[in-house]
């Protein structure tokens, strides 16, 4: 017999995966056979009882019986009081890889059980209700989260904040799409609609939903973080810089070595907001370096910055080199003027020196050798990206989110538009329910299970 796919038993390592990496690794079933597979592969000594949501000691064995493939915890936790609401098994083995790949292989060959698709937990759990979509989306956001500020705000749609605020606004259309809906049927039996209190909430929801897509906006630095594409001539001190902004917070990431002895990228933390600096050392102001940029790793990177940080050097003053290359950052990136050694300036000189260079504001004058002048720096980039504004956020919609969102705003100004011209109600209606409909698509209870199956495979195996 071939079960339908939701009766399916689905088997992962929901843990990352590494050689000699980590102490323990968890094996997840999830299904109605994920007990009788949890019995059938782990040999559990003495007297103890597979009873629901209590941990057992035990061995898994190979299929002989004979060999120990590792010792581990069994964790049991019958539906509906699970992660995905059916049968749970999780056998907690030794990290690192031979282990846990081994004790897998044997869960999969047990019947009835599959490799678990990308997502497909998460998918399980909101299709039984245990979680809505947004929440089953701020777990994945959780678990990418680069900074502590980006973790929070991931927390906020893990706990229902999403769901509870949209879900709310839908039901306040859902109300009035039930007043139009009775006069569309039953007009003569019921008191005359107030259209202009009508109108006054859906204007009310429709600025609500225009604020979250703002506000989510700004939540987006945040998620994504900020790439922050340093420019200079060579020996303006970029590399310097760079390595200073690097030593500064300890929370680093990832550090990239370069070909070079530079470090040419790194991964930093400023703010709560995972930031990418990347020297852009490739990039000449001549003319023939200029034809390559297209293939040019630096010129990439300068593509795909949030900003750019154009360093020159104050001792050397504004130079033609400096204009070329200003002149190649793109029009629409913005761009800080930094004016680096500063510590070789007389401090008189310094605070003399005009703020402007070519008609050009110089935004700071810092010194990588001392530091001075590096707080100006951090927050000149944070406010520039619109970064500092994502301090205060609570809510953040991811991208899909926002989408739809700003599509029911749009069906709701369309609705005011239907009112506006005086067409019948079953005019406003229209717009009014697809509204609703994207609302019902942000938390997933009005959405195709195509859609669905699109929004998880994007997610990692084991979630
Ligand atoms: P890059 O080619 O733009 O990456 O420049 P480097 O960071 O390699 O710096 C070139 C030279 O300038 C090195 O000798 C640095 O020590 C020096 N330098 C960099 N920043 C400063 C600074 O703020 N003050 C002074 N006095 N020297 C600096
Ligand atoms: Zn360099």
């Amino acid at each position: 017999s071939s079960p339908i796919p939701h009766q399916q038993t689905i088997a992962a390592v929901a843990t990352a995966v590494a050689p000699g990496q980590g102490g323990i690794a968890v094996v997840r079933l999830s299904g109605p056979a994920a007990e009788v597979v949890g019995r059938s592969v782990v040999s559990i000594p003495g007297q103890q009882l597979w009873v629901s949501h209590r941990v057992l000691y035990g061995h898994v064995m190979d299929e002989s019986g004979k060999e120990r493939i590792d010792e581990v915890l069994v964790l049991l936790m019958k539906g509906p009081r699970s992660f995905t609401g059916e049968d749970v098994v999780e056998i907690h083995c030794h990290g690192g890889l031979m282990a846990v790949q081994r004790v897998l292989e044997r869960v999969l060959a047990q019947p009835h059980v599959r490799r678990a698709l990308p997502g497909e937990f998460s998918q399980r759990a909101v299709l039984n209700g245990r979680l809505d979509l947004t929440q089953a989306e701020a777990i994945s956001e959780l678990v990418a989260a680069r900074s502590r500020r980006a973790a929070q705000l991931a927390m906020t749609g893990v706990d229902g904040g999403i769901q509870r605020r949209i879900t709310s606004l839908r039901e306040r259309l859902l109300d009035q799409l039930s007043e139009l809906e009775a006069r569309v049927d039953f007009e003569e039996d019921l008191p005359p609609l107030d259209a202009a209190e009508l109108l006054l909430e859906l204007q009310c929801v429709r600025r609500e939903l225009e604020q979250l897509v703002e506000d989510a906006k700004r939540g987006d630095v945040l998620r994504q973080g900020l790439q922050v594409a340093l420019v200079g001539r060579p020996n303006v001190g970029k590399s310097s810089l760079l390595n200073r902004l690097s030593r500064r917070e300890r929370a680093i990431v990832t550090d990239l070595p370069g070909t070079t002895r530079d470090v040419l990228e790194s991964e930093i933390v400023l703010e709560g907001v995972p930031i990418t600096l990347v020297d852009t050392a490739g990039i000449r102001a001549t003319k023939d370096a200029l034809e390559q940029l297209g293939i040019d790793r630096s010129h990439q990177a300068l593509a795909a910055a949030d900003v750019a940080v154009l360093v020159f050097d104050l001792s050397l003053g504004w130079t033609a080199d400096d204009a070329a290359l200003l002149a190649q950052i793109p029009d629409d990136l913005p761009r800080l003027l930094v004016g680096n050694k500063a510590d070789l300036q007389p401090a008189s000189m310094t605070a003399s020196l005009s703020n402007e260079v070519d008609g050009k504001t110089v935004d700071v004058m810092l010194s990588a050798l001392t530091g001075q002048g590096e707080e100006a720096l951090i927050e000149a980039v944070l406010k520039t990206c619109g970064a500092s504004e994502a301090q205060g956020l609570v809510v953040a919609l991811n991208q899909r989110q926002q989408d739809l969102a700003a599509t029911a705003a749009i069906a709701l100004a369309r609705t005011q538009e239907a009112a506006a011209q005086k067409l019948p109600w079953d005019f406003w209606t229209i717009d009014l329910r697809q509204a609703i409909s994207s609302l019902g698509e942000i938390t997933g209870e009005e959405i195709t299970e195509a859609v669905l199956d699109r929004i998880f495979s994007r997610f990692c195996i084991g979630k």
